[in-house]
């Protein structure tokens, strides 16, 4: 139950913070580590979004705002969700929050009580278990297999709801395999869902303009038939490098049949954060607004090192890594090393100074691979790739 100290006790960590921690101690000892482990883009914000935030703060924005956001940051997220999926939401079902992960809390608890189960990618976003397992309800995987590009399948999916199936959760683009999920499963998902009228769907698209080889990302937004009972995540952090500005946004139902789920969210805020400070969010609309070049730059850095990437790990022997299709990482399959992916992980870091994610980290069948994030440049990429071919050389 949720309000019991052993509801605390369920909740989970994400490992990529302790790596950090563990790399960033190592560096401080003065060892040379390169750092593919955290998720998070090497540039920074583009300076016109830093400046909207200096700007609102020296013209004095410096109350509270809204607790669903300001009306000026919802209304630039209507103009960005119509220009990258073609479909029109009110400003009254967007919801602005301190980061991606607020709205995962929000659905989640939401929906997750003792007695339901909830389904989520395995691999996959590890705070999506974690969130799962404090409010109580059962988790239940849904597998994410390396030999469908990891896409998720519909078909396997919708054999996994039951009657006690409250809410779905999907990620396309997807943390930690680089998988997109391609239009025409998720057709077929929405089709299968309507049988089941019960399960809402939470859909991750943190990564959504993250794709490349000119794929087109496909957002749950664009199918009516589900959407009194979705909830789209999205947010500044990814795209616009901007994690530490804590700024997420999500869309809510807030029609004749859902109004009731905007309405809960924005009295979780009320409750829990009061709002997202105003200057970031002056910098979010400006985001939004503004050139698009240095996202543009950023990605084809991304695609680059992409390449860069799944070659070099093509390359060593043990390795074998399909070509993610989006985000910034890539989901090497390690187990012809013969050695299980988290302590291949750790000696990784500890003995040949790359930092890299155990693949169990992110899920039980994340076994046999591991997460590397190329968020990092070119060189130190390369430099990275050395040193594990080196290190598995010699490894026993
Ligand atoms: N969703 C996915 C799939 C992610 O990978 C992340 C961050 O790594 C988030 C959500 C959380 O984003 P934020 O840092 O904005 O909370």
């Amino acid at each position: 139950m949720l309000h019991t100290i052993a509801a605390f006790d369920r909740l989970g960590e994400e490992n990529a913070f302790a790596v950090l921690a563990r790399a960033t101690a190592l560096a401080h000892e003065g060892r040379d580590i390169v750092n593919l482990g955290i998720g998070q883009p090497d540039f920074r914000t583009p300076d016109h979004i830093v400046e909207a935030a200096i700007k609102a703060l020296r013209d004095g924005h410096h109350g509270y705002t809204p607790a669903n956001g300001l009306l000026a940051t919802r209304e630039a997220v209507v103009r960005r969700t119509l220009a990258t999926t073609g479909v029109e939401v009110s400003p009254e079902s967007v919801m602005i929050l301190p980061g991606g992960k607020p709205t995962m809390f929000a659905a989640i608890l939401m929906f997750g009580e003792p007695g339901a189960e909830i389904l989520y990618p395995d691999p996959g976003f590890p705070i999506y278990r974690s969130m799962i397992e404090f409010t109580g309800a059962k988790p239940v995987p849904v597998p994410i297999c390396e030999e469908n590009g990891f896409a998720f399948s519909a078909e396997e999916t919708l054999s996994l709801i039951t009657p006690k199936t409250r809410l779905l959760i999907l990620n396309s683009p997807a943390n930690p395999t680089g998988g997109v999920t391609p239009r025409a499963e998720i057709e077929k998902l929405v089709k299968g869902l309507e049988k089941h009228p019960q399960v809402a769907v939470l859909s991750d698209e943190i990564y959504d303009v993250m794709t490349y080889d000119g794929q087109k990302h496909t957002s749950l937004l664009q199918f009516p038939e589900i959407r009194d009972r979705l909830v789209v995540l999205n947010g500044w952090s990814k795209t616009w490098a901007m994690t530490g500005w804590r700024m997420g946004w999500s869309i809510w139902p807030n029609g004749a049949k859902g109004a009731h789920l905007y309405d809960k969210v924005r009295k979780l805020a009320v409750n829990c954060w009061s709002c997202v400070n105003a200057p970031s969010q002056y910098a979010g609309i400006a985001a939004i607004d503004g050139p698009q070049d240095e996202v543009d730059r950023m990605m084809a850095a991304f695609d680059r090192r992409r390449r860069v990437v799944v070659e070099g790990l093509n390359a060593i022997p043990g390795i074998s890594c399909i070509t993610p299709k989006g985000a910034f990482y890539a989901f090497p399959n390690v187990s012809a090393t013969g050695r299980k992916a988290k302590d291949l992980a750790s000696a990784l870091l500890e003995e040949a100074g790359v930092a890299l994610i155990g693949g169990p980290d992110f899920g039980v069948l994340g076994e046999g691979y591991m997460r590397l994030s190329y968020a990092n440049s070119e060189e130190n990429i390369l430099r990275a790739l050395e040193r594990i071919e080196v290190f598995l050389g010699k490894a026993p």
